[in-house]
This record gives structure tokens, sequence and C-alpha cells, in this order.
């Protein structure tokens, strides 16, 4: 079935004036990975983020995972327990450990720090952190870009969210980093069955998702722009 329903989702900026979403219409099954494309200022960071519901919409009607985000009140609760989020530029905490911000989404669960501990680790391994001890420690100021983005998809995945949201993951990181980013991504999104929604501007990224829908003016457009 559908995990995300959008029909005419209009949200306008600057009291009506900059229409970032002008009547979108979108369905996800549970389990795609589809890319989000289009021009810069066509409107994807705000439907993903509509749809992670960091914002909320005029009109029309948004429903992610069962739940309803036009009229739900406790979005915080469908956001930790559904959502996880992977941003262009990581916001990892720079004053704390590597393995302390994977624990983050976990804090607000009545989990063990032995098993918070564990989990976050578990995760940071999928992640290909080889000499875990060493590096787990370390501040993110520390670690590259792509072991950076490293930490924040394992963050992302530490509450074993429904949809992964993914805003430009890649934009920041050189090809091949690049590459090595998007082959994890998809690995989870196999081994977990997890549905993955990723905004990119980059051709040769979104084409590796099963499905391309592209944002031209607000609007969706089903296949490359
Ligand atoms: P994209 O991600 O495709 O670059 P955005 O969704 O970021 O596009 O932006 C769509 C339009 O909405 C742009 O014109 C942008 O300037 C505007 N916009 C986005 N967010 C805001 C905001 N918080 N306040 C005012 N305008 C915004
Ligand atoms: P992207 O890399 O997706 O194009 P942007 O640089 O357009 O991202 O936007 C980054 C963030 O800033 C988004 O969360 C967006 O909502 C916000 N934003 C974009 N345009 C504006 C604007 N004109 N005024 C205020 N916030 C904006």
């Amino acid at each position: 079935g559908n995990i995300i329903e959008i029909h005419g989702l209009k949200k306008s900026y600057d009291k009506g004036k900059t229409k970032a979403l002008d009547g979108v219409n979108l369905e996800i099954q549970e389990g795609e990975f589809v890319s989000i494309m289009g021009p810069s200022g066509s409107g994807k960071s705000t439907l993903l983020n509509m749809i992670g519901a960091f914002d909320t919409a005029d009109e029309g009607s948004i429903s992610v995972a069962g739940i309803d985000l036009m009229k739900t009140k406790n979005l915080d609760q469908f956001r930790s327990e559904k959502i996880g989020f992977v941003f262009q530029l990581h916001n990892l905490i720079p004053n704390l450990s590597v393995l302390e911000n994977v624990e983050i989404p976990m804090l607000r669960k009545k989990i063990s720090t032995k098993d918070m501990e564990s989990r976050a680790m578990e995760l940071l391994e999928l992640m290909n952190f080889s000499d875990l001890s060493e590096k787990v420690k370390q501040k993110p100021t520390k670690l590259s870009g792509g072991e950076r983005q490293r930490v924040a998809i394992a963050r992302a995945l530490v509450n074993h969210p429904t949809i992964i949201l993914a805003d430009e993951p890649t934009g920041a990181l050189d090809s091949r980093t690049t590459q090595m980013i998007l082959d994890l991504l998809k690995d989870i999104h196999q081994k977990e069955n997890v549905t993955l929604v990723m905004v990119t501007h980059e051709q040769d990224v979104g084409e590796q998702a099963d499905r391309i829908v592209t944002v031209l003016d607000g609007k969706i457009k089903e296949g490359k722009a």
C-alpha cells in the first residue's frame, strides 16, 4: 500500500507571495526508493519538510505512515517514531562524541544506557566504521565529510524508522564518497525494507533510485525533467 499520500498540497511563504508548493499530488509505496529532483527553488526541500512534519501545509491532504499530518497534534511523536532524517550538512552536535550523537534519538525513550550503546554501535558497524573503539569516542569535527555523513545515517536509523528522508545527502561530498554513501543507503533500503525519499539535484545520484519524481514550480512531474 501507499506509505505516503499527498493530494492538492499547497504551501506558501511571505504571506502568499512565494508559492513553494502549488498543488502537489504524490503517492509513494511502502518500501520504495524515490528521488525528488528539480531545479533550485522548485520546492523540493519544502516537500520533504512536509513529509517529515517539520512544517505544516496551508491546504490539501498529506498522510504519512497512516497518520493524517493535517489533523495530528502530536507531530513530535510521529517524527521520532516514524522518520529518520539525513541532512546535507549532517547536523551533528560538535561537542558530543560520535557515539553520543548516534544515541541522541534514543534519549527520549526508556532504554538503558547499555542498550543504547549497543544499538548505536550496531549501526556504526553497519556504516562501516572499522576501528570502532577509537573513532566513536572522537568528536565529529575530527572526521572526514564522508565519515560524518555515515554517522548521520547511523543516527537516522537508530530508532528503526519507517521512512528515511534525505535532503541532498551527498551534496557536500566528492564523487567517490558520494557513491559510498549511496551504496550504504541502498543497502539499508534493501535490508531493512525502509522507504527512502531522497532530494537531490545530481542526475547520476537521482537515477540510482527506483523512481524519479521531478518538482517544477511547486508541482510534481513523474520522471526526469
Ligand atoms: P528547493 O529545495 O527545490 O531548492 P525550497 O523548497 O527550498 O526549494 O524553496 C521553494 C521556494 O520557497 C523558494 O522560492 C524558496 O525561496 C521559498 N522558501 C522555502 N522555505 C522558505 C521559508 N522558510 N521562508 C520563505 N521562503 C521560503
Ligand atoms: P536546498 O539545498 O534544498 O535548495 P535551500 O538552500 O533552498 O535548500 O533551503 C535550505 C533551508 O532554508 C530550507 O529548510 C528552506 O525551507 C529554507 N529556505 C529556503 N529559502 C528560504 C527563504 N527565502 N527564506 C527563508 N528560508 C528559506
